[in-house]
Formats: structure tokens, sequence, C-alpha cells
């Protein structure tokens, strides 16, 4: 079967599991709202792959057992998830050098039974940049939070050659602390910070802004982490790292000023296609992958509904 002869819905694809299949898995805690089960499965099945996905709640006192078990138990890899991505660490044989700048592990894969731990996140940001053909070399870029995600983002940028990173989170001293470590691996990149009264500072000489922090994820749809009587500057890409609701209020603020916008679906789709790739050696179905998601999406108890106005 081919990506193109798959058609939505994707809800079919689902692997049956023998004693033969290959499996991999999310760890998290909790787990039950991932999306990751349905893309996987979905992409394995296209693929006509005998791979499972499958959703690991793993309790924080048990990631240790979990984590070593996957040998045990001759999974092929995991990702991982919240709140487990900075403690996994601990539990790994190896790690590429983005997980270890990032400070966090998304995906887990099992070599030669040793477990070899990767960030997918940063290639996936970029990913879904390219998208839209912003290309994140020399620009200037502004970043909202200064969490785990905000991590991945900023290594991401300063690898991809941008010239300066602003972070501005309400809680001010992460913002520092983030750039502060950031600089140590990335001397060539201006990393400054702020917090979010600053961010009518932020004009014409930006590039890129990027919300990183959690605002507007369902359910509380109608916040925005940028000020409602505050104009977006209309040359700005922007790009909000949430993806349920996939158009989000932060993204309607941007689209009416003309501005380039880019949700956070396609950096799940494409941090997950790194995984897929690291683990089967395929090239990952992306459009297979995509309608996965957001079919899961509208199967959720969180409908997606199109958002009209802002
Ligand atoms: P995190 O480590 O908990 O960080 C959360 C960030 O949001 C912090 O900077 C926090 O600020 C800020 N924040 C939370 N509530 C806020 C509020 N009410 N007002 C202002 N700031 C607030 O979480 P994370 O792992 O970075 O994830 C953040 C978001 O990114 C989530 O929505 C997640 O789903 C999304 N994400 C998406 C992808 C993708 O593939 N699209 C990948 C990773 C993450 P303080 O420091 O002040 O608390």
């Amino acid at each position: 079967m081919t990506e193109k002869s798959i058609q939505s819905p994707t809800s079919h694809l689902q692997p049956s599991i023998t004693a033969c299949t290959t499996l991999v898995g999310v760890i998290g805690w909790p787990v039950e709202h991932s999306l990751s089960p349905a893309m996987h499965n979905a992409a394995f099945v296209a693929l006509g792959l005998d791979w499972a996905y499958v959703p690991l709640p793993v309790y924080p006192d048990h990631l240790g057992e979990a984590v070593r078990g996957l040998r045990a138990l001759g999974f092929a890899g995991a990702n991982v998830t919240v709140p487990h991505k900075q403690a996994v660490l601990a539990h790994l044989d190896d790690i590429s050098q983005a997980a270890q700048v990032i400070g966090a592990v998304n995906t887990i894969a099992v070599r030669d039974g040793l477990l070899y731990g990767d960030n997918t996140d940063a290639t996936g940001f970029l990913a879904s940049l390219h998208d839209v053909g912003f290309d994140p070399a020399g620009t200037y870029c502004a970043v909202l939070g200064a969490g785990g995600a905000a991590r991945a983002v900023a290594h991401a940028l300063a690898e991809a050659g941008a010239r300066q990173v602003r972070i501005y989170n309400r809680t001010l001293a992460r913002a520092r602390d983030l750039c502060r470590e950031m600089a140590k691996f990335h001397g060539d990149v201006r990393f400054e910070s702020g917090s979010p009264d600053d961010l009518a500072a932020i004009g014409d000489d930006t590039d890129l802004l990027v919300n990183t922090t959690s605002v507007g994820m369902w359910p509380d749809t109608e916040v925005s982490p940028w000020p409602r009587d505050l104009p977006i500057p209309g040359q700005l890409t922007v790009c909000d790292l949430v993806y349920n609701p996939p158009e989000t209020l932060f993204l309607s603020q941007a689209r009416v000023v003309g501005a380039e916008t880019v949700g956070g679906l396609g950096m799940l789709v494409h941090q997950g296609a790194v995984a897929f790739e690291l683990w089967t050696g395929r090239p990952a179905p992306l459009a297979i992958m995509r309608a996965a998601c957001l079919e899961a999406l509208q199967g959720q108890d969180a409908p997606y509904r199109p958002r009209r106005q802002v």
C-alpha cells in the first residue's frame, strides 16, 4: 500500500499484534491523550510493517524499571513524554548531542541491547518551519516560554543559524537561566531574556515569533500568550507549538494581521517522523501521520472545531 493510495479517514489503519510484532510505545503519565499511537500505527499499517505502537502509562516511581523493561521485552524503542523527558536521561546508555544540549529525551531506540536517547523535537520544529519556506539562518527570533519545549526550540534556532533568540517568560528567572545555558553551547548566537511586559518591543527587526507556552491549549482555548490589545507585527512568521486546537487564538491573532502562521501539528508529525525513521530505517509517510493525528484529535473529548474569528 502506498501513501498516496490511503485516503482519510485513517482509523481503520490498526495493526494486528502477534508474537512476531515489533513493539514501540510512549512512556508518560498520563498518556491517554497522546496522538502518537494513532499516528505511528497508521504509518506502520500503511507501509505494511509488522510493528505496533502502544501507550505505556508509567508512574514516575517506576520510570527506571520501565525503561530497562524495554530491553527485556524486546521493544525497538519508545517515545518519552511528560513528566519523564528529563528524568529518563539517568536510565540510558548513550544520548545524542541534541538531547544533551536540550537536557531532555523524547525518543529511545534500543540498539544491540543498548538504550540510546535522542530528542527529535528540535528537528521536528525546524521541519515545520521549512514546510512554510522559513529558514532561520541569520534571523532574529522571539520565543514565548522557557520550559522544555522552549529549550528544544532555542537549540533548533541556534543550530539553524539564527542571529538572535529573545526568550520571554512569565517567570523571568527561568528565561534568564535558559539563555545562560544555551549561550554555553551556542557562543555565536545572541540570547536575551525578557518578561511578557516587554512584548511591545517586538517590532520590525524580528522575523519569527514562537509560542512554546501551554497557553491556549484545550480546554483553555480562549486565552493567548499575546496581549489582545497589542497587534502582532504583520511581517512576522508566527508559530504556535500548541496543536490542540490546531488553530489557536494566538494563530488567529497573527492571521488577521497577515502574518504567515505555523501550527503545532506540523512539529508533532515531523518529530514523530524522525522517531519513526530512527526505529524502522524507512521514510515516514508524513501525510498519513498528519491525517491520523487530525482524526484522533477530532475523536477526543475535546473535538477540534475550526476557529472562525478572533
Ligand atoms: P513546560 O515545560 O511545563 O513549560 C510551560 C511553559 O509555559 C513555561 O514557560 C511556563 O511559564 C509557561 N506557562 C504555563 N502557563 C502559563 C500561563 N498561564 N501564563 C504564562 N505562561 C505560562 O511545558 P512544555 O513541555 O515546554 O510544553 C509547552 C507546550 O508546548 C505544551 O502546550 C505542549 O503541548 C507543547 N508542545 C508541542 C510539541 C509539538 O510537537 N507541537 C512538542 C512539545 C511541546 P513559567 O516558567 O512561568 O511557569
